[in-house]
C-alpha cells in the first residue's frame, strides 16, 4: 500500500531496517524483517549503502520479501549522490518488478568517489521520481541537517522537497520531543504540508548514542545522559534505559497527534516489540488519536 494512503487514513506505526554489508546474510536480514512484522506494523523501511559491500543490492531484495508477505508494506531508501538518471531508472524497475510502491528519496552522505551525476540534491531526486507511479517520500531534519548554517535555511531547503513533490517526510532522530513540536511549527509556517513520520531511535549504549550524536547532528539532552550515568557500566541496565526513555518519547508524540512514528529498531526485533507493546498498552496503534 502507498504510504501516503496510510497516513490519511491513521497515525502510522513503522520500522527500519539496514541491510546486511558482509556480517549478516539477506535470510537473516529477512528473518528480522519477519520478527518485526509480528508487531504489526504498517511498513519496514530497508536502508540502502552506496557502494557498500552488497548492502545497495539487498536493498530491492529485502523489500520485495517484506512486499511479498501480504502483511505489511515496504519503503527502499534510494541515495542519489554518485548515481546517474540511468541508474535510477534501473532502481525503480526493479521495485515495480518486485511490487514495491515507496521510495525514501534521499542525497546520501558526500564521500570520496561519490560526485554529482545527475543529481545534487534530493530534492532533485524528488522531482525527477514525481512521474514514475512511486510514492515518494523525503528526509527532514528537526534540529537541521549538519551540513546547513542555519535551521532556518534547512527548512527553506525542505520547501523545496514539497515543491518537487514529495508525498510524505520522514524525520532524523531526535532525543527532546520539544525539537520536533517546534520544528514542526516553523514548517507549518513556512506552509510545508507533506505529513511528517517521526524517526526515535532507543539507544543500545553510550558508544552508540555518542556514534549516531556525531555522524547525525541530533543533540543528547542532559536528561539522556543522566539515564545513561544512572545505568551504569551494565551493558544491559543501559539497553534497558534506552527503551524507557524511547517509549516515553512515542507516548508522548502519539499524545501529541503526530502523523506517525518511525521506530530505528537497530535490526533488533526486541526492541521493535518493545516500543510497540508500550504504545499497544496506552491505547495508540491504529486510529488517529
Ligand atoms: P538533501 O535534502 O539534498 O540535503 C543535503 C544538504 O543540502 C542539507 O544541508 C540541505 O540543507 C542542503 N540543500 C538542500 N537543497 C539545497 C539547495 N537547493 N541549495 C543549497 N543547499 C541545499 N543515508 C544513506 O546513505 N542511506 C540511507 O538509507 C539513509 N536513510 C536515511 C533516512 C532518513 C529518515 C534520514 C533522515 C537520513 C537518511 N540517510 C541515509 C542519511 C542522508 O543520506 C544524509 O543525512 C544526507 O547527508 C542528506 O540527505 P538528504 O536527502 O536529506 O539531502
Amino acid at each position: 500500500m502507498r504510504i501516503s494512503e496510510l497516513l490519511d487514513a491513521k497515525q502510522t506505526f513503522s520500522f527500519e531496517i539496514f541491510p546486511p554489508k558482509g556480517e549478516m546474510s539477506v535470510s537473516q536480514a529477512t528473518q528480522i524483517a519477519d520478527e518485526l512484522m509480528r508487531n504489526d506494523p504498517d511498513w519496514i523501511s530497508v536502508t540502502f549503502s552506496a557502494g557498500g559491500t552488497g548492502g545497495s543490492a539487498n536493498t530491492v531484495e529485502i523489500a520485495k520479501t517484506i512486499q511479498a508477505t501480504g502483511k505489511t508494506s515496504a519503503l527502499a531508501h534510494l541515495t542519489c549522490l554518485g548515481s546517474s538518471k540511468r541508474d535510477v531508472d534501473r532502481y525503480v524497475e526493479r521495485l515495480k518488478e518486485a511490487h514495491v510502491e515507496n521510495i525514501l528519496a534521499l542525497r546520501g552522505d558526500r564521500a570520496p568517489g561519490r560526485e554529482v551525476i545527475d543529481f545534487t540534491y534530493a530534492s532533485d531526486l524528488i522531482s525527477y521520481l514525481k512521474d514514475s507511479g512511486l510514492c515518494v517520500g523525503g528526509a527532514c531534519y528537526p534540529e537541521g541537517h549538519v551540513e546547513c548554517e542555519s535551521l532556518e535555511r534547512d527548512i527553506e531547503h525542505l520547501k523545496k522537497k514539497q515543491d518537487s513533490g514529495v508525498d510524505f517526510l520522514v524525520t532524523q532522530l531526535f532525543f527532546e520531543n520539544d525539537d520536533f513540536y517546534r520544528f514542526r511549527e516553523r514548517c507549518a509556517r513556512a506552509r510545508i504540508k507533506a505529513p511528517m513520520v517521526c524517526g526515535i531511535m532507543p539507544f543500545t549504549s553510550v558508544k552508540q548514542i555518542q556514534r549516531m550524536a556525531f555522524s547525525c547532528g541530533a543533540s543528547i539532552p542532559s536528561k539522556v545522559v543522566r539515564r545513561l550515568v544512572q545505568a551504569g557500566e551494565d551493558p544491559e541496565s543501559q539497553r534497558q534505559a534506552g527503551i524507557e526513555y524511547a517509549c516515553e518519547q512515542l507516548l508522548d508524540l502519539a499524545a501529541n497527534g503526530v502523523d506517525g512514528i518511525h521506530v530505528y529498531s537497530m535490526n533488533r526485533p526486541e526492541v521493535g516489540k518493545a516500543t510497540h507493546d508500550c504504545l499497544r498498552a496506552a491505547g495508540y496503534l491504529g486510529a488517529r488519536p
